[in-house]
């Protein structure tokens, strides 16, 4: 296992990347400062089948004493009537300040276990526990925990750091194949705004991370988790470079509130194709070369993610449409559209005030 710390202002947590870290959890939680107290574990149906009794075991071994709550799988577990269950359920457990709550899953279980770990007694330690490889790379860190309103995803919500963040790569076999995927277009991003001889890593061995060479699985979630923690620690707050991470998000979230946040597009293939379209952009703005544009489609095109409107059905959609969706990101200030686009690869910028006819021409159908 590998690990590094996160810098926050005075605080500073581990992160620990590699197979085995669930077996212990206790021992690394207790390394971390942690209490063995009272514990609450939130987890979901599929991953405590799969993962719940490793980890239950390893923190009664360090002294922990730990109730599980299994929510349901899915998104519509960001619910207030969820958290609400959370709530419950720590009160029921007797958590008091000195508790621990672990989340356990993927990103909707650390971002509604953050939040409930946030906001009881005025915060609780927070462990996050990625088990998909969004949560592994991306969801675990940076502090962002939510839940989702009626009306949007996200709203509710609070900047919450974890004391320790366990991402054990080992975990990844079970998932299903297009989750995984996902996931991975968020370490392509990465690559793409920060780290051009990344990228060509993962051109050249990428497909050894999703035929989940431990090696290579590791490397990749080392790498991806190590950036994202260099960027928020500089930004915590996304008042400057942290917005980068949302290199593709705009016009991903556009498609994703056409698709009614379905099935039908996981929010990493939106991103894989909104990577995509911000690049073929950037080409029509002359801020990179059709050389970079094609690497990135045809890079995310070999491992099998959608880069093509039409593969989902979304070709011959109004730019009008796709622009009102844009423009109603919480990213977006004033009505103005904020855009991250590649300079080359390796090498993004905030575009504050995005010129809306480029954008518009740009989208008109047939585009992407
Ligand atoms: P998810 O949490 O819904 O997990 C996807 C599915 O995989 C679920 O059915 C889950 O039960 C299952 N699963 C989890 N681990 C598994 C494993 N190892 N083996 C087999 N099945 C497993 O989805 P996700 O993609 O992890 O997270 C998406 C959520 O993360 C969204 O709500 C999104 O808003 C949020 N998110 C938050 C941040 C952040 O910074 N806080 C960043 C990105 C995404």
């Amino acid at each position: 296992m590998h690990s590094f710390r996160v810098k926050l202002g005075h605080d500073a947590h581990p992160v620990y990347v590699g197979a085995g870290a669930l077996e212990q959890t206790g021992r690394l939680a207790r390394k971390a400062g942690l209490a063995a107290g009272r514990a609450l574990i939130v987890t979901d149906a599929n991953v405590a089948r799969l993962f719940g009794e490793r980890v239950t075991a390893s923190l009664a071994e360090s002294g922990f004493t730990a109730r599980t709550l299994e929510v349901a799988p899915g998104e519509q577990s960001k619910s207030f009537a969820t958290l609400e269950q959370v709530f419950d359920a720590m009160v029921e457990a007797e958590l008091d300040r000195t508790s621990t709550v672990f989340a356990l899953g993927g990103g909707v279980v650390g971002d509604l276990a953050g939040f409930a770990a946030a906001t009881y007694m005025r915060g609780v330690a927070l462990v996050q526990i990625p088990t998909t490889m969004v949560a592994q790379v991306d969801s675990s860190l940076g502090g962002k925990t939510a839940i989702n309103h009626p009306r949007a995803k996200n709203l509710i919500g609070a900047f919450y750091q974890p004391r320790l963040v366990l991402a054990d790569t080992s975990v990844l076999g079970s998932l299903p194949r297009r989750e995984l995927l996902a996931g991975y277009a968020e370490i392509v991003k990465y690559g793409l705004i920060r780290d051009a001889e990344f990228f060509a890593w993962l051109e050249a061995d990428g497909h050894r991370v999703c035929a989940l060479a431990p090696e290579a699985l590791r490397h990749s979630v080392l790498t991806s988790c190590a950036m994202k923690a260099e960027i928020v620690a500089g930004d915590e707050r996304e008042e400057g470079d942290r917005a980068l991470l949302n290199f593709g998000h705009t016009f991903g979230h556009a498609l994703e509130t056409e698709t009614g946040f379905s099935s039908r597009l996981l929010h990493g293939e939106a991103v894989a194709l909104g990577m995509v379209l911000a690049t073929d952009l950037a080409v029509k703005l002359d801020l990179v070369g059709a050389d970079d544009a094609l690497r990135v489609r045809r890079h995310l095109a070999d491992c099998g993610l959608p880069t093509r409107l039409a593969e989902i059905g979304l070709d011959g959609i109004p730019a009008e449409r796709l622009l009102g969706h844009m423009s109603k990101d919480k990213k977006v200030r004033d009505g103005r559209i904020t855009l991250i686009l590649p300079r080359r690869i390796g090498d993004a910028f905030v575009m504050k005030n995005a010129p809306i006819e480029k954008l518009r021409e740009f989208l008109t159908p047939a585009a992407a």
